[in-house]
């Protein structure tokens, strides 16, 4: 008999992408669900970028890349950090890589150690914790609770710091919570981390561009601890490219070299026709994106008014991405046709089966009190949505 390896044993799928199948055959048996279980822009990919792409492939870019992108990619990307953020990326000090995703796996891979612990603060992208137990490292958590927007502080980072420590993973904007870090807030994570120079910390910024009330903070902008940091972002939300598979990091060169070399043995450079078409992305101005935030906007209060006309759900205002994340812990306790909701999965696979609507648990992003509800849909979508979900958990007592 065939064995899976422990490792694989000890890793749980992705639920984001679970509950996302589960709802692709609930639609294929012909139920009408609607999803708010994926991160996706429900936008298409502006055509400037597929013509880009079109351009590629009539020019031949169509064979193996360097192992970390083109040269005119990393130097778009370069230009783009310097541009957006102020940060400054020489091209050896970028690796374009199979999404954001692989990029954090890299980063991890390169540094962690068995034992070494990685603090996470939650709530958590779901991928974190699992791409640190592959690695054989142990994650952390360090909790943020809805009262405080779901941000850690200063004191909490310093107090889960042992000598294991080897590096801290998290977003801003944030998957699952949209809070968002600010300038101050950062400053004060950093103060903290320029004493611990040897722990290296991933600022996963892929959302940079969706963000409702300021200018967009990078962790990396501080000198004192800029060799500490790995910014990480790439094209599959801003620019509505999920599956073209496009994801990149900043970091000192030592770490760039070290990305590489995994990716060398593990994927090789990502699509030839990808990179061509996302410098295209990098290199517009992130003004024409002005529209989309509009829309996230006007859908994000849509679904939070929604929300607050429920008895039970608490919510915050998430100030960027595309997600909002309640606590619907209220709800746990209670039943409807003899099925009893103890936690957040029965909760959304109540939701799922009594209002047809996928949710994902807040369990798999580490605070079991909420759910997370995508808004990457349109209005007429979130208000059908909504009100499936209000009717379906008024039912419960
Ligand atoms: N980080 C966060 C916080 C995300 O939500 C996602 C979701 N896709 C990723 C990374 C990975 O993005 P990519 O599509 O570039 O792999
Ligand atoms: N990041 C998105 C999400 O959180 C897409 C799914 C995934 O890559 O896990 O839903």
């Amino acid at each position: 008999m065939i064995e899976l390896s422990d490792r694989l044993n000890a890793m749980e799928e992705s639920a984001t992408i679970a509950m996302s199948r589960k709802s692709r055959e609930l639609k294929a048996e012909g139920k009408d669900v609607i999803s708010l279980s994926l991160g996706e822009p429900d936008f298409h990919t502006p055509e400037f970028i597929k013509e880009a792409a079109n351009e590629a492939m009539k020019n031949n870019f169509t064979t193996y890349t360097p192992v970390p992108g083109y040269e005119d990619l990393r130097q778009a990307i370069s230009d783009k950090f310097k541009r957006d953020n102020d940060l400054h990326y020489g091209t050896d000090q970028i690796v374009v890589s199979t999404g954001a995703k692989q990029s954090i796996a890299n980063v991890v891979m390169s540094i962690v150690n068995q034992g070494d612990e990685v603090i996470i603060p939650a709530p958590f992208w779901v991928s974190y914790i699992e791409i640190v137990k592959v690695s054989e490292g142990t994650p952390v958590v360090v909790n943020a609770g809805i009262e405080s927007d779901f941000k850690i502080t200063p004191s909490q980072l310093e107090a889960a710091i042992t000598p294991k420590t080897k590096m801290m993973i998290f977003s801003t904007p944030c998957n699952p919570t949209g809070s968002v870090y600010s300038k101050e807030e950062l400053r004060a994570l950093a103060d903290v981390l320029k004493k611990y120079p040897h722990i290296v910390a991933i600022c996963d910024e892929i959302y940079e561009h969706i963000n409702f009330t300021s200018k967009h903070a990078s962790l990396a902008q501080f000198e004192d601890i800029y060799d500490q940091v790995v910014t990480v972002n790439g094209v599959s939300k801003a620019w509505a490219m999920t599956g073209w598979r496009l994801g990149y990091i900043g970091a000192s060169k030592k770490i760039a070299s070290a990305c590489t070399k995994v990716q060398g043995q593990f994927t090789s450079g990502t699509c030839s026709i990808t990179q061509k078409a996302s410098i295209a992305a990098l290199k517009a101005d992130p003004q024409v994106l002005t529209d989309m935030i509009g829309a996230f906007e006007s859908r994000r209060k849509l679904v939070l008014e929604a929300l607050n006309t429920i008895e039970g759900v608490q919510t915050n205002v998430p100030e960027g991405a595309f997600y909002v994340f309640p606590d619907v812990s209220y709800f746990y306790g209670k039943s409807f046709n003899g099925q009893t909701i103890n936690n957040g999965s029965d909760l959304c696979m109540y939701l799922l089966n009594e209002a047809l609507v996928a949710l994902v648990t807040g369990e798999a992003f580490g605070d079991p009190n909420c759910i997370r509800i995508s808004y990457a849909a349109s209005e007429e979508t979130l208000i059908e949505a909504m009100k499936r979900v209000k009717t379906a958990l008024e039912k419960l007592s």
